[in-house]
């Protein structure tokens, strides 16, 4: 090949060469420049090669190309290869690998410099955007709130994260001694190992569970660990990460919450068999009571009956339930309660007594006494009412035997009554008849009978005389039980003013003192009062000491009545008689004494208890006796 062959030749490949070319004087100027560095740069020839090769050079690498240069010129080095960046014409940075060598001239000095640059920029972007994503993850790694680590195929901790060193306490380097085993619970190491050996063998590519770690104090850590296998470039799993997230505060929360469910369930567990055990408790006593027990829910509608049932009504219970109150009655007697036992329900208040007749399933008569109290929910809300029937039968048989005795009784009473006023009013027409024929036969034998005679007939009369006045009181007593009950306006005062005039003559003769307090207005009728205090004033003159003797008529009011007195200070009463003498002609036994009836005091206690009040007498024999009556102000 010629000369001229050959520089065609290299002129051939400097022009066509896939990378830029450039050759620098020793001026630093640009003296030629291929066809590929034209368009990498972006310049045309004329403009490029008025530029040094620092004008393009990027001003952070002229220094480094400078001194590069300078050496390579001075013949200090006959090459150079290194990586800058160019400034193309827009001003862009291209990035170069740029081999530059010194071209000697014939005094074997370098006179020019070729470089070869190869667009690197691509490369350059890439391994930017490389570094600036492992600086992303690694900011990621470094910064995360949770702990990451990365572990070789025995375990062993390779790297680490800030959030992970703080969660375990441990530094850097101390843990890079450690494999993940020795900071792992021991309960949890088999599962741990376990779980690697799965990964690195390929089984699985991630794997996540909870575990506890150690801490450097010997402290538990509970995490949440997800690990995930890398693949190395033989496609082998090489490593592991794995992502750790603190938990003990939920795990602490969890432990918690489950130890308040255990509690919270002995609690149940134990409310349960409380309720169970009182449950069986009422079971017990109302199955045991001799009440029927029974509840209706909201709409009257019996729900529940004891099993007492049975012997009270003939019924099993289940057959009684699904009906309303009362049940087992006849049509007459529901009517008569279909009032009470609707205002009852809607009151929905408790209730006690109602007394009810039911038919009992062999027929017999049954009679009940039910009470019951409405039953409410938890929110406060009707649900019924809850209650028991008593078994009155018996009560109501001997409530009716009484009835009819105590009817029977009045009847035969007034009977009586009506017997003795007729006897006492018939038996004194002959009596009085006989006193008369002894009166005359007395003055027609007065000077012919011998005194004994005289005595005889004396005594004769005197004995007519006395069962007169006994009739006449038996009269008087029964007119009394015979005219109905008045109840007139009455001024207790006039009343005993006219006792007092009735009495005027023996009051006289005894010469008794008689003192009285102001007496109320009641209603009573008038004669029957004076009747009252003319026996009682009239007893105190007759049953009187030989001392002067002094009587007094009270009166104390209380809430519900007036209670008279009338007290004197005579011969008194002994203990035995104080009750007895109330009845009729009962005296006390004393035939020394002064004559009476034995009619008077029961007269008074008649009068008094037809108008509602009490009589009694307290007395001390040789002191006096007072007695005291009641009557009720309305
Ligand atoms: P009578 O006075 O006619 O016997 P009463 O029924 O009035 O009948 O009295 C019954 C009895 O009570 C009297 O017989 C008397 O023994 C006794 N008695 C009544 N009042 C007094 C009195 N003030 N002091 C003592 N004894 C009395």
């Amino acid at each position: 090949m010629t000369t001229d062959d050959v520089e065609k030749y290299y002129k051939g490949v400097f022009d066509n060469a896939g990378v830029g070319i450039l050759a620098i004087n020793l001026e630093d100027r640009i003296i030629e420049a291929n066809q590929a560095l034209l368009i990498m740069l972006g310049y045309d020839k004329a403009d490029l090669y008025k530029r040094s090769f620092l004008d393009i050079t990027h001003p952070d690498d002229r220094e480094t190309s400078c001194r590069n240069m300078t050496a390579l010129m001075a013949g200090e080095i006959s090459s150079y290869r290194f990586e800058k960046r160019y400034l193309r014409n827009d001003g862009s940075i291209l990035w170069g690998d740029v081999s530059t060598t010194g071209i000697l001239g014939e005094n074997g000095k370098p006179i020019q410099a070729i470089a070869v640059i190869a667009d690197i920029t691509k490369l350059k972007e890439s391994e930017q955007a490389l570094r600036d994503r492992e600086e992303h993850y690694r900011g990621v790694f470094d910064n995360a709130g949770v702990g990451i680590d990365v572990l070789d195929r025995d375990g062993k901790i390779m790297q680490v994260n800030k959030a992970l060193l703080e969660m375990l306490g441990y530094q850097e380097q101390e843990l890079f001694q450690l494999t993940f085993t020795e900071i792992t619970h021991p309960d949890d190491r088999e599962m741990s190992n376990r779980s690697l050996e799965t990964l690195m063998s390929g089984e699985k590519s991630s794997y996540r569970f909870e575990k506890r770690y150690l801490r450097k104090d010997g402290s538990v850590l509970w995490v949440d660990l997800s690990t995930t296998c890398i693949r190395g470039q033989d496609n082998r799993p090489a490593k592991v990460v794995a992502v750790i997230a603190d938990i003990s505060k939920r795990k602490q929360a969890e432990e918690e919450l489950r130890h308040y469910s255990e509690r919270l369930e002995e609690m149940v567990e134990q409310r349960t068999a409380e309720l169970s055990e009182s449950e069986n408790r009422f079971r017990d006593l109302v199955e045991s009571m001799s009440d029927l027990v029974w509840e209706l829910d909201q709409n009257g509608i019996f729900k529940y009956f004891s099993p007492r049932m049975k012997d009270l009504l003939g019924y099993e219970p289940e057959d009684a339930l699904g009906a309303t109150f009362p049940r087992f009655v006849s049509r007459k007697e529901e009517e008569r309660l279909s009032g009470t036992v609707k205002s009852i329900f809607s009151s929905r208040k408790p209730f006690r007594g109602i007394e009810t007749k039911h038919i009992h399933k062999d027929g017999h008569n049954v009679f009940l006494e039910t009470s019951g109290v409405p039953i409410v929910n938890s929110k406060g809300e009707f649900i019924g009412y809850r209650g028991v029937c008593r078994d009155i039968t018996e009560r109501k048989q001997a409530e009716e035997a009484l009835r009819q005795r105590t009817k029977d009784l009045e009847r035969s009473n007034k009977d009586l009554e009506q017997f003795a006023y007729v006897a006492a009013h018939d038996l004194r027409e002959p009596l009085v008849a006989i006193g008369a024929y002894l009166k005359v036969l007395e003055r027609l034998t007065r000077n012919t009978l011998a005194d004994a005679g005289n005595n005889c007939l004396s005594k004769a009369i005197n004995l007519v005389l006395r069962m007169d006045a006994m009739l006449q009181g038996l009269l008087a007593y029964s007119r009394l039980t015979l005219t109905p009950v008045s109840y007139d306006v009455t001024d207790c005062n006039t009343c005993l003013a006219d006792a007092l005039s009735n009495l005027g003559p023996s009051i006289r003769k005894s010469e008794a003192i008689i003192t009285n307090d102001t007496l109320p207005t009641v209603k009573i009728s008038g004669p029957q009062l004076v009747l009252i205090f003319q026996n009682l004033i009239g007893n105190a003159i007759k049953y009187r000491e030989s001392e002067p003797l002094r009587i007094h008529i009270g009166c104390i009011s209380t809430e519900s009545e007036y209670e008279f007195s009338v007290s004197d200070n005579g011969i008194g009463i002994e203990p035995p008689y104080l009750d007895r003498i109330f009845n009729m002609f009962e005296r006390v036994k004393d035939l020394s004494g002064p004559s009476g009836t034995g009619i008077g005091l029961s007269t008074c206690k008649k009068i008094v208890e037809r108008y509602g009040g009490r009589i009694w007498v307290d007395s001390t024999v040789g002191k006096g006796s007072t007695f005291h009556f009641t009557l009720p102000k309305e």
